[in-house]
């Protein structure tokens, strides 16, 4: 991809703007390469996204920064402070679960014009943190509190910003970095490359100031933990630690986003966490990202993804998915499903699907009791609060501010909430794999 209209051949060492050093790479996605830099001018690091050059991306980009700088033309919206007090958030400030874009600027490189966006540097997405779980699902506390962020950046976005992400997924969730991971960065750099770097090192460099001032109310309450691990495994044990004392997650990756009132295309969202109405071709608006998230919770809890769709010799991997969902959720209204552009390709006009014939119903909160080993108690809460986004129809589907009123976000986590003995029993686990529900591998589309 590093040719014309692809990937700017960056170099360690060069400087963005007169002002970045690249320091390394951070990571990469589908459009874009991140690296860490050294602002030369505020002797801070940043995280620089270099979109690809080709025009189609560049414009995309143009769009991405827009609602960039509406999250943060935002922060000083007092309405914006007033819900955030009412979901008793402790990290009391505006659209702190949102990524800040913090500059960007445009260069020429070899391959064409570019545009770099400059962000504070964050640490693992949450994805990776679900592989230092080992796919097995977060623990319920943690996860509880990534869902409870996370719907909160979501309800500044639809409400303040007037924003749909369109692409919710774990890899589009990043957490604020602990200072052993950001110190670690700059250990693999060569000195050389770091001559512009004034004074000693100190954390604070890392940070937006805002997030600074999060931190030192986090350090606080922070309890003391024990130093001078080295083996692999002690560094993954000390990361889960780090993960239960201070959790903060943020949305990021507006890439694809669009404004509630103007749509950039109908293709929208990443396969498994699709709404029903963009997979029909309906009318989709912001409850689609509740949709994905709805999806992505289930799959911080258990480890699997909620829909897993397959293609089969005799049917679409669409059909496939259509039908998962039915045999979650139950059947779509014929009313509803006329009016998505898509229906035929799918359903007969009397509303039956035209490959699969036979549904086996079942229900959510009977999922996690059969499949995960929860209590009652803890399944029946948890069902609910899911069940709200997942409805075939958007005014059927409860807003992301609604949704944080909801008791299981406030639950107490500190006791077992999976069936005693469950820990041993993984037959149930491994064993349905004739079930809808399959086990989360990376190498996905
Ligand atoms: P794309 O639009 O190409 O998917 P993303 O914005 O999702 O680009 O960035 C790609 C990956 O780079 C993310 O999944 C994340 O792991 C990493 N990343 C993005 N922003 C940052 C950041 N500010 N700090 C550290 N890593 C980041
Ligand atoms: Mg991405």
């Amino acid at each position: 991809d590093y040719k014309e209209g692809g990937y700017h051949p960056v170099h360690i060492g060069e400087t963005f703007n007169k002002r970045y050093r690249v320091l390394k790479k951070l990571g990469f996605g589908a459009f874009s390469t991140v690296w860490f830099c050294h602002d030369m001018f505020h002797n801070k690091f940043v995280a620089i996204k270099v979109q690809k050059s080709e025009e189609s991306y560049y414009s995309a980009a143009e769009d991405e920064i827009e609602i960039l700088d509406k999250i943060v033309d935002n922060i000083k919206t007092e309405e914006w402070k007033e819900s955030i007090e009412e979901y008793n958030e402790p990290n009391n400030i505006n659209s702190a679960h949102c990524l800040h874009m913090m500059d960007h600027f445009t260069f020429e490189g070899p391959h064409g014009k570019h545009i770099g966006m400059v962000f504070e540097v964050m640490g693992h997405n949450l994805l990776k943190v679900m592989k230092l779980y080992d796919w097995d699902g977060i623990p319920l506390p943690i996860a509880r509190t990534l869902a409870r962020q996370t719907l909160i950046g979501l309800d500044y976005l639809h409400r303040l910003c007037n924003v749909i992400h369109t692409d919710i997924k774990p890899e589009n969730a990043i957490l604020c970095p602990n200072e052993k991971q950001l110190m670690e960065h700059l250990d693999t750099i060569p000195d050389h490359f770091k001559t512009s770097i004034q004074g000693p090192i100190q954390s604070s460099m890392f940070f937006s100031k805002e997030q600074n001032k999060i931190n030192k109310r986090k350090k606080k309450n922070k309890p003391k933990k024990k130093e001078n691990k080295n083996t692999e495994e002690d560094k993954e044990e000390d990361e889960k630690k780090i993960l239960d004392e201070s959790v903060q997650v943020k949305l990021c990756d507006f890439g694809n986003g669009c404004w509630i009132d103007h749509h950039f295309t109908s293709n929208i969202q990443t396969r498994q966490y699709r709404s029903p109405e963009v997979i029909l071709g309906g009318e989709y608006n912001e409850t689609c990202d509740l949709w994905s998230y709805a999806c992505m919770v289930f799959e911080l809890i258990t480890g699997d993804y909620l829909f897993h769709p397959k293609k089969r010799d005799d049917c679409s991997k669409e059909d496939d998915h259509i039908a998962f969902i039915i045999e979650l959720i139950g059947k779509p209204e014929l009313k509803w499903l006329k009016q998505c552009k898509r229906y035929r390709k799918f359903f007969t006009t009397r509303g039956r699907m035209k490959k699969i014939f036979h549904h086996k119903i079942w229900k959510l909160k009977e999922i996690l009791i059969d499949k995960y080993c929860f209590k009652e108690e803890e399944a029946e809460p948890l069902a609910d609060f899911l069940m709200q986004a997942l409805q075939w129809k958007n005014e059927d589907r409860k807003s992301a501010q609604e949704m944080l009123r909801h008791p299981w976000l406030s639950m107490p986590s500190n006791y077992d909430y999976l069936v005693e003995g469950s820990d041993d029993d993984e037959s149930q686990k491994e064993d349905d794999d004739t079930a809808s529900w399959v086990t989360v591998s990376s190498d996905e589309e």
